[in-house]
């Protein structure tokens, strides 16, 4: 007898001796667990083992490593995955870097269904390619996909194809250690409906491109920031713990008031407290000697505005490792700043992302006053010692698991 396609995934290998019982249990559980798939696919998987690969007959030319400009370049090929209610996750396919073509109704276009992930891929001194700590990526794009409704994927399996696609375009990981491919896996709805309900039909992709140093000059250069209590980025109940586009989109007006008023950054505030919780979209740093005299690093904790960046972890780790100062998590009021500031015991102010390791702050303007905050006076000794912690794992020049080499 041959059993049906859905009895064997389901339930794996089935005896003969236990198939009645199964199939009993089958048809039991038929109704329920049709439901349960339409809610999640986890039926079938994605499955890096199918992953099929059309080169790009067509490669462009290499930019200079010194001309890059963040997101404007983009390599020869791209993963997709698609997937659909009816028939889960589809073979996963590398194939030339190439235009979507969309149903105008899919519902990333009109509700923002869409996240996204930030992560790079670097050639380290023994010309071998590294990740950085890939799978925390993958766990908070696990995350924004629950709060989004999309369907959940395998970690692992979507991780190898990340690094297939990064060993097909190795070329595009640029020959130098102030450079890196910046690696941007995104997943959006294409449900071609006006509903607002569940995506049934979804598409993951990644896309990459080399991406420059952050600060061009090479050095530290300080950002001058503009905190203006009028504005919110996320709030408690809503979504700015998770990657999601439609987070990022309203603070493009905010920073562009921001450079009207000659700021580089926004520094995000929340309540009527006025709790500092991000910088732009970087987590946030501050280095100081507290009123009882002793030296912390404090950032605020990930109690649902704040963005859980790898970046924020990493320095948290490395400072709780080295034990050299105080490390603290907790809410830090602009009052509390604005206090040390005016005490002298702020020692470094810096943000902390994928984009840049670390940036430092060198002042601040806040209800029409201009505050200097003296993070390079003080080296930033904490600053750049993160930054060549950081960097050299990355670039190979120290070992740790936290840099799986992918070739
Ligand atoms: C991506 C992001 C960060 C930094 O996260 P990393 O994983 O360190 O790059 C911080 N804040 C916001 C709002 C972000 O979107």
């Amino acid at each position: 007898m041959v059993l049906p396609a859905k009895l064997c995934t389901e339930f794996g290998k089935v005896t003969l001796q236990n198939y009645h019982v199964s199939l009993l249990h089958y048809l039991l559980c038929k109704q329920m667990s049709n439901k349960k798939r339409k809610e999640n696919s986890n039926i079938s998987r994605i499955s890096a083992a199918d992953l099929t690969i059309e080169r790009n007959p067509v490669l462009k030319p290499k930019p200079e490593p010194s001309t890059l400009v963040f997101g404007k370049q983009f390599s020869d090929h791209m993963l997709t995955i698609s997937w659909s209610a009816a028939g889960g996750w589809e073979a996963p396919q590398i194939k030339p870097f190439q235009n979507l073509s969309l149903h105008p109704a899919s519902s990333a276009l009109h509700y923002s269904i869409e996240l996204f992930e930030g992560m790079k891929a670097f050639r380290g001194v023994d010309n071998r390619i590294r990740l950085f700590r890939p799978m925390l990526n993958m766990e908070r794009m696990y995350r924004s996909t629950e709060r989004s409704c999309l369907p959940l994927f395998d970690k692992d399996e979507l991780i190898k194809c990340i690094n297939k696609l990064v060993e097909i375009d190795q070329e595009w990981v640029p020959y130098s250690t102030d450079a890196s491919l910046y690696i941007r896996p995104t997943f959006i709805g294409t449900e071609p409906s006006l509903g607002v309900s569940r995506a049934g039909h979804a598409l993951l992709f990644v896309i990459v491109g080399p991406v420059g140093p952050y600060f061009a000059t090479g050095g530290f250069s300080p950002v001058s920031l503009l905190a203006d209590p009028r504005y919110v980025r996320a709030w408690r109940g809503g979504v700015g713990e998770y990657k999601m586009g439609g987070n990022y989109g309203p603070t493009i007006a905010v920073q562009s008031e921001a450079a009207r008023q000659k700021c580089q950054q926004v520094l995000w505030l929340y309540g009527e407290n006025e709790e500092i919780t991000e910088v732009g979209t970087m987590n946030l740093f501050i280095y100081w000697t507290t009123e009882k005299g002793e030296k912390e690093l404090v950032t605020p904790p990930l109690d649902g505005i704040i963005l859980p960046g790898v970046t924020r972890q990493s320095l948290l780790d490395l400072a709780r490792e080295w034990g050299d100062f105080k490390v603290t998590e907790r809410r830090v009021l602009m009052k509390e700043l604005i206090d040390a500031l005016d005490d002298g015991r702020i020692l470094e102010v810096f943000g902390s992302g994928t984009a840049c390791v670390v940036c430092p702050v060198g002042s601040l303007l806040y209800r029409g006053q201009t505050y200097q905050i003296p993070t390079m006076k003080n080296g930033p000794d904490l600053a750049k010692r993160f930054h060549k912690e950081l960097t050299d794992i990355q670039y190979g020049r120290t070992q740790r698991d936290w840099a799986p080499l992918i070739i």
